[in-house]
């Protein structure tokens, strides 16, 4: 249409990544639809990326302007970006001179764009002395992040989205995919539909709409994982389902691990697992007879206090039956965020460094230091996401500055963490939207653009680096995430190393730290993303044109090339049930909103699908407590208790009950918020919360 223009970019939601192109009138109404030239979603978007113009065009939520209050009694008051700033860096020198650097600490997020991550991680490790930064892919990728660099050498995921339509044999485990990443389930079920031999395995404690699907729905105890996988590669290996050849030439550990897994009986394997032993046996024959093999798995796996053993045990599938490094096969975690991925290349975590570079590593600090033009950097891991609220707690930790990420509601535990935010003596909060309930906790709030108003990178779940271009200003005296970091930089005193003219040349320094590594995109650029579309990593070259699939030469990231086949233990070691708390609580997303609902609790059409929180339980663990359909119920445990309407359905296990965790105290109430009882148990590898256990009591409010 005349006067309206067309700018490509990608869904800032979910790890799918889908390509968007934005539609806007010289009047700046926008609309949006599915991008048809974006590899990974095809023309495709689904209700969330449907919506995205609504939050765009709405816009009575944004913080405008920098909001400051002089202590914690006074009310928050517009100031100047340079007071703002100024304040916090005083702040900032003041604790680091008194305390130490490891005094204070950023937390964001993996809806961060990649060049956002790369300063503020470059600032704090590289400048202020402390690798006291964490992201909420601490919550959602890190135990999947551990499991690839124990198994494969390095955090990689091996296969692409091309390789759906190419596998005759899914198993989704702890992940719903027709409601979490609905495009990319939307390319499995029309691949089944196309090819009806192609199976499906869901491994779900719930029947979800994905397990509805499912040739197989193992419906097991929850924490149970591990067990049921053993069991399955027994099965692989007694049928000889297994490749002789792969196992030789580019495995280690497999004899260990055929003793661990031949010593537990499969009957007390199903025992124990809550389910059949006929499935597990069928699961052993749709794995064993598929030329395709993929695996996908989410934060049912990720989240959980042995999150890092669950990954290594479905690795060990992939690696026994040579699935993996070919067209149609691998392990295939589905990223939570759009950008967590990202995230990790610019090592975006407490306990890494950029271009999966590791901090306990000397030579990759120094190269990283070098890089930088600073003597070293700090050997000390930094503390992860619980660990940093933990430390505030108790006084460790004095300053916090908290980038797009609405902690109140999204970490485990949600009580302690709102005793954090009181007891610390500083805290920043970067965000677009005042419906963060963090927000109320500040001492200095920044104003930060919104999706649509900066330009930067992401990368999502199959390694594909995307192009977000800007089609709107930023509203009020809101400034991009990167920019706003960068005036902190120059206030800290260390604008000498900050000196960007825009997001693109922060991007280039990134670019250049990839150079000779595992994950090499020297032949990106802005430009390139913008002009030629979307490429997945490595991009060595300006002539590569990227790598869809890892490892296919079968030599691994690990000192001897081969994969590593880990022996674990098959237990849980989550808080114990008791009589007093006998139910598991379980907690997850659904379909229409997205994480704390600060973004889609706006879009009515959004809110429609499910208005309100509430409480699935099973008929016979209702009927034992004298629950109705849409009763009230409290759901408790010593941490606290949740308020919601029961919904009582087959379609959860008995024992287990699910709670949604999107809402908060803006969106509804603090009775509603699930993170009031989660637990704050992490795996001791990965630090991920062990969200989808923890023992709880629901009675009749
Ligand atoms: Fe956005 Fe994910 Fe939906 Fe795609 S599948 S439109 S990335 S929320």
């Amino acid at each position: 249409m005349k006067g309206t223009t067309a700018h490509k970019t990608t869904c800032c939601y979910c790890g799918v990544g889908c390509g968007v192109v934005v539609h806007k009138t010289r009047h700046g109404h926008i609309s949006v639809e599915g991008d048809p030239d974006h590899p990974s979603s095809k023309g495709m978007l689904c209700s969330k990326g449907r919506n995205l113009h609504y939050t765009v065009m709405d816009t009575t939520d944004r913080l405008l302007y920098p909001l400051m209050r002089r202590n914690r009694q006074a009310p928050l008051q517009r100031v100047t970006w340079d007071t703002a700033l100024e304040r916090a860096a005083a702040v900032f020198k003041t604790f680091i001179e008194k305390y130490g650097p490891d005094s204070v600490g950023f937390y964001a997020s993996g809806q961060c764009l990649t060049e956002e991550y790369y300063v503020v991680n470059k600032l704090i490790k590289g400048f202020i002395g402390s690798n006291n930064l964490d992201t909420n892919s601490r919550l959602c990728m890190s135990s999947a992040v551990v499991g690839y660099k124990m198994a494969l050498g390095e955090d990689s995921v091996p296969c692409s989205y091309e390789d759906i339509e190419l596998a005759d044999c899914f198993l989704i485990a702890g992940s719903n995919p027709a409601w979490n990443h609905p495009i990319v389930f939307r390319r499995m079920e029309a691949h089944k539909a196309a090819n009806p031999r192609v199976k499906f395995i869901v491994v779900d404690p719930r029947r979800t709409d994905t397990a509805r699907m499912a040739d197989l729905h193992l419906q097991i105890k929850p924490g149970t994982d591990v067990v049921l996988l053993n069991a399955i590669a027994k099965g692989l290996i007694s049928r000889g389902y297994i490749d002789e050849h792969f196992i030789k030439n580019h495995t280690e550990g497999f004899d260990t691990y055929r003793l661990q897994v031949s010593e537990r009986d499969m009957r007390d394997a199903a025992k124990i697992c809550g389910i059949s032993l006929h499935d597990i046996h069928q699961a052993v024959e749709y794995i064993g007879k598929s030329k395709g093999f993929i695996s996908m798995w989410a934060m049912g796996f990720n989240q959980s206090v042995i999150g890092v053993n669950k990954n290594l045990a479905l690795l060990n599938l992939h690696l026994i039956t040579g699935h993996i490094g070919k067209a149609g096969s691998g392990p295939f975690s589905l990223t939570g965020q759009p950008n967590a991925m990202g995230g990790r290349e610019v090592g975006g975590l407490s306990n890494l460094l950029p271009a999966h570079r590791n901090l306990a590593d000397p030579a990759h600090r120094q190269e990283v230091a070098d890089f930088w033009g600073v003597p070293a950097l700090n050997p000390k891991p930094g503390l992860t996401a619980t660990e940093m609220f933990e430390a505030l707690k108790d006084g460790r930790m004095k300053a916090i500055w908290i980038m797009c990420t609405n902690p109140l509601v999204s970490l485990p535990n949600a009580h302690l963490i709102e005793e954090a935010l009181k007891a610390a003596k500083f805290v920043v909060v970067q965000d677009v939207s005042n419906r963060s309930d963090t927000v109320a906790y500040a001492d200095l709030v920044l104003p930060a653009a919104a999706w649509g108003e900066k330009t930067g990178t992401m990368t999502n779940s199959e390694r594909r680096v995307s192009y977000l271009s800007q089609f709107n200003e930023p509203v009020g005296e809101a400034l991009p995430d990167s920019e706003i970091i960068v005036k902190f930089a120059h206030k800290m005193g260390f604008g000498h190393a900050f000196n960007y003219r825009n997001a693109s040349e922060i991007y280039d320094e990134h670019v250049r730290l990839t150079k000779g590594t595992n994950v090499d995109i020297s032949g990106l650029s802005h430009e390139r993303l913008r002009t030629q579309g979307t490429l997945q990593w490595p991009v060595p070259t300006a002539e590569s044109n990227g790598t869809p699939r890892l490892f296919a030469d079968h030599q691994f990231y690990t000192p001897s090339h081969k994969a590593q086949i880990k022996t674990i233990p098959d237990g849980n070691q989550s808080e114990p049930l008791s009589d007093d708390f006998p139910l598991v609580l379980t907690t997850g997303r659904i379909r229409d909103q997205w994480h704390t609902m600060t973004k889609t609790g706006r879009v009515n059409k959004l809110n429609q699908h499910i208005p309100k929180a509430f409480l699935e339980i099973n008929p016979a663990d209702a009927h034992e407590r004298g629950i109705k359909e849409g009763d009230i119920v409290t759901i408790q445990n010593p941490r606290g208790q949740v308020q919601v309407p029961a919904k009582i359905t087959e379609d959860i296990r008995q024992g287990v009950v699910f709670l949604p965790m999107h809402w908060g105290k803006i969106i509804q109430s603090t009775a509603a918020r699930a993170n009031n009882i989660t637990s704050d148990l992490v795996d001791p590898y990965s630090k991920e919360p062990d969200f989808k256990y923890a023992a709880v009591e629901v009675k009749k409010f």
